[in-house]
């Protein structure tokens, strides 16, 4: 994943990258259009004044011009000396290349000034002015005597580069890296609260509405996490609301409905004709389903609480499953669907009352939602840190988009088949099994069953 802070950086740096480029053909194009012009201009002019140094002095010995040469060159120049019989002087740093083009030697022989500083073709023009060769220098002629020269120069890099251009020189690399360091840095502050916001927000969805954001900014993040703040109290308190309704609600609901239970079993022992008996055992069969219901949602509701009074103990769930078993014995028998089981002892640190509804609840799906005459294979794997149960039925199973919903709340594949669901049932298991720092898992095929994994840490795991 590309954070927003790797892309900050990478922005930042195209940019400079950008800005470079841009800046280097702004310079070129200002060199190229004016600066090139007045460098060879200067150039042309020191070279004049030297040359008529030269022809001042009236010497018509090489010896003098030598001499005053080498000293010209000490300044920061190098230069070359052509003369008319070809004969050839070098003073100063030496030329990387030392071919000169055919219009250079007009200096010498048509007593024409050359521009090899004004019409270099490097397509690094700005560049080729530091190229530290023959033909890019000034040529100007002179005459000592009767002889014709021609005196070729350019300023030495060293001179071109002098002391302030390296103080400007570490300036740009120290602003580079202070501003690149600032970026950084500045990307880290500015990302820094969205993470938070985004842990946040996760948490939410966790029904944890207390993550703390400890963000304290003016700008529009820090109004961003202030609104954030507002409706983490907004929903919290909509939760304990939520929360509480049902609460009451359920528990308001259990007296009426198990006086309706009563009576409904009552009617049931009475000499009723079959039209009423049918009501009766409707009756009854619904305000069970009730009951049942309001029995999920309060213990929903208690799990729900933040700390829940887990009553953790050595739980033997390989005991568990096959009491669970045994207590379904007759509805297995009902529906001829056999069962067999692999389940050697695990024992686990687990609150048992908890996990007995997990198993329960499995337990009674894979009967529910099993075709007559189907099977149920129930197994314990595990090592010294997790014990895994599987419980594998052939039932009717699930498409795979209703698989993915089943651990929601209210969630029923078929609400209108079968009438005893509440759809709470897995939603359950599932807070259990998470409280317990679990996992359960889904794999299911329509008309061919449904396999559910569960997988718990052990004793050890959970005593660190
Ligand atoms: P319910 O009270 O409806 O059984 P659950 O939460 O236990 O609620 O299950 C949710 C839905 O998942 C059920 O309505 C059912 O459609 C589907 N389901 C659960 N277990 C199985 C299973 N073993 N085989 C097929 N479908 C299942």
């Amino acid at each position: 994943m590309k954070t927003l802070y790797r892309k900050f950086i990478i922005a930042t740096l195209l940019i400079l990258g950008i800005s470079i480029v841009i800046a280097f053909i702004l310079a070129n194009w200002v060199y190229m259009t004016s600066t090139r012009e007045r460098i060879d201009s200067q150039n042309v002019k020191v070279a004049e004044e030297v040359a008529s140094s030269l022809e001042q002095m009236h010497s018509t010995t090489h010896i003098s011009f030598t001499g005053y040469l080498d000293s010209i060159s000490k300044l920061g120049y190098q230069l070359y000396v052509l003369s008319e019989s070809g004969e050839e002087f070098f003073f100063g740093e030496p030329f990387s290349k030392k071919n000169l083009p055919a219009e250079a030697i007009k200096v010498v022989e048509d007593k024409e000034i050359y521009h090899g500083m004004d019409n270099s073709n490097s397509p690094w023009m700005m560049m080729s002015h530091f190229s530290n060769q023959l033909d890019n220098t000034v040529g100007v002629p002179f005459t000592i005597g009767d002889e014709d020269y021609g005196l070729y120069l350019r300023p030495n890099n060293k001179l071109l580069f002098s002391d302030v251009h390296v103080i400007f020189a570490w300036f740009f690399v120290a602003v580079s890296i202070v501003s690149i360091s600032g970026v950084i840095w500045f990307a880290k502050h500015l990302i820094q609260p969205i993470t938070k916001l985004t842990e946040a927000t996760r948490q939410i969805t966790r029904e944890n509405f207390n993550y703390p954001l400890d963000i304290h900014r003016k700008d529009e993040i820090g109004q961003l996490a202030e609104s954030f703040s507002r409706m983490q109290v907004q929903l919290q308190h909509n939760d304990d609301a939520r929360k509480s309704f049902i609460n009451n609600v359920s528990h308001d609901f259990q007296s009426p409905l198990m006086n309706i239970q009563g009576y409904a079993e009552l009617l049931k022992t009475q000499t009723l004709d079959d039209e009423h008996l049918e009501y009766v055992e409707i009756i009854d069969q619904e305000s069970k389903r009730l009951s049942n219901l309001t029995k999920q949602l309060l213990l929903l509701t208690s799990l729900d609480q933040k700390s829940y009074p887990m009553k953790r103990g050595i739980t033997r769930i390989d005991m568990q499953i096959k009491e669970t078993v045994r207590r379904h014995q007759w509805r297995l028998e009902e529906k001829e669907i056999e069962i067999s089981y692999h389940l050697p002892p695990s024992p686990i640190l687990a609150d048992p009352e908890l996990l007995m509804t997990v198993w329960d609840n499995l337990l009674t799906n894979g009967i529910k939602y099993n075709q007559p005459g189907g099977s149920i294979f129930i197994q314990i794997t595990g090592n010294d840190e997790s014990a895994t149960v599987i419980i594998k039925d052939t039932g009717i199973g699930m498409n795979k988009e209703q698989a993915s919903k089943i651990f929601e709340r209210f969630y029923r594949v078929d609400a209108a088949r079968k009438k005893d669901g509440t759809g709470l049932g897995l939603s359950i298991v599932k807070h259990i099994i998470e409280l317990h720092n679990g996992k359960i898992e889904v794999e299911s095929e329509i008309h061919n069953g449904t396999t559910f994994t569960i997988t718990l840490p052990t004793e050890k795991q959970m005593e660190e």
